[in-house]
């Protein structure tokens, strides 16, 4: 069990709240697939999974392994497998994970072992590169896909999709429009062979916000659930989810002259007085917020890192605020703070958000 005292409170509230704010921008008949991979976006895809079971229809992780987690935890909802890996398809089917398959390698191998496991009609999604040259058949591939289905009931296509490239930067809605009619044109090969109709995605979080002509049957939404959209406004209409405080373990008087934290990277000038808290880069304060770029929040005033951020710990400026040992310490808990972060860290706050380690305990509170 985890009791670590540094916590990341996941606000199941505030999670209702965005993911009902991106409803309203859908039509009723949506599909809402909530994107959960890489820990739910560094909190906790078992406990998110099961707050939002029954609000939504469909689950996406990347890797096997973490659909696998969420089955173990009784998790029954769909769950495509975004990324799977050949080595990993018998166990995505004793697991009942729903593979991406992006390539002929990946789409014969899962073939191969669908017919020796004697399935019918197992649930596949295949992804087109429209434009993203990460994971995707090309749309020349179509004829050969539909070739490689014919008199097999092995397996059944549950959806085609394909990802943008920029759907929140509006300066490439040219090419992001190309990347629609090339996946409507997929689709269109498709439904000539096709005696069912699979389900049909392409929009992210952004995708919803910026191009929601584009919704086909149904929307991948990550980032946008955890209090993110593409812009302030956007931004300023989800509420926060990822909350992260800790408490202050130890606090010291510094003369001028005198050093704190590894490689004397800060000395002070004057007297102060230094807070130490019980969070470093292994749970996700980037080393790049050291030296005061990053700062964290106690007793509403701002306190900065001051020197390098240790692997467990960080200490920063409490010269000026009122404060004692075993009070409480806001790392983030508003959009505003962790895109402070990423500026000072020149990152984004997927990045913020996703570095938050496993080392943190995780508490979900509806
Ligand atoms: C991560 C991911 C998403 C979610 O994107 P957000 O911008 O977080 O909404 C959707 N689709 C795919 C293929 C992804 O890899």
């Amino acid at each position: 069990m985890n009791n670590h005292v540094t916590v990341l409170e996941i606000d199941g509230k505030a999670l209702e709240h965005n993911l009902n704010y991106f409803k309203k921008k859908l039509l009723p008949t949506t599909k809402i697939l909530a994107v959960v991979k890489a820990f739910s976006y560094g909190s906790d895809e078992v406990q998110v999974a099961k707050f939002l079971q029954d609000k939504i229809d469909y689950f996406a992780v990347a890797y096997a392994h973490e659909g696998i987690a969420l089955r173990e935890a009784n998790i029954g909802k769909p769950i495509l497998v975004l990324h799977p890996q050949i080595v990993n398809f018998q166990s995505i089917i004793d697991n009942c994970l729903e593979p991406n398959l992006y390539s002929f390698e990946t789409f014969h191998a899962f073939l191969k072992l669908a017919k020796s496991n004697s399935l019918t009609d197992y649930p596949i999604h295949i992804k087109f590169n429209t434009g993203l040259n990460r994971l995707g058949f090309l749309p020349s591939d179509v004829s050969k896909i539909i070739d490689g289905l014919r008199e097999n009931n092995h397996v059944k296509i549950q959806s085609l999709f394909s990802h943008l490239v920029a759907s929140e930067d509006l300066n490439e809605r040219d090419f992001t429009t190309r990347q629609i009619e090339s996946f409507k044109n997929i689709v269109t090969d498709f439904d000539a062979f096709l005696k069912y109709k699979p389900l049909l995605h392409i929009c992210n979080t952004s995708g919803v916000v910026n191009y929601p002509d584009a919704q086909f049957d149904m929307v991948r939404i990550g980032i946008g659930l955890y209090g993110f959209g593409n812009d302030d406004f956007e931004t300023s209409q989800l509420k926060n989810t990822h909350n992260l405080s800790s408490i202050i373990s130890q606090i010291h008087e510094i003369d001028p002259g005198n050093s704190v934290g590894y490689n004397r990277a800060f000395i002070a000038t004057k007297k102060i007085r230094s807070a130490t808290i019980p969070i470093g880069h292994a749970d996700g304060i980037s080393r790049a917020l050291g030296n005061a770029k990053g700062f964290v929040t106690i007793n509403h005033q701002k306190a900065p890192i001051l020197g390098n951020v240790c692997m467990d710990m960080i200490m920063v400026d409490v010269t000026n605020i009122n404060c004692k040992e075993g009070d409480k310490v806001i790392i983030f808990n508003h959009q505003k703070t962790i895109q402070e972060f990423a500026d000072a860290a020149e990152t984004i706050t997927y990045e913020i958000l996703t570095g938050i380690s496993h080392r943190v305990k995780k508490v979900l509170k509806d």
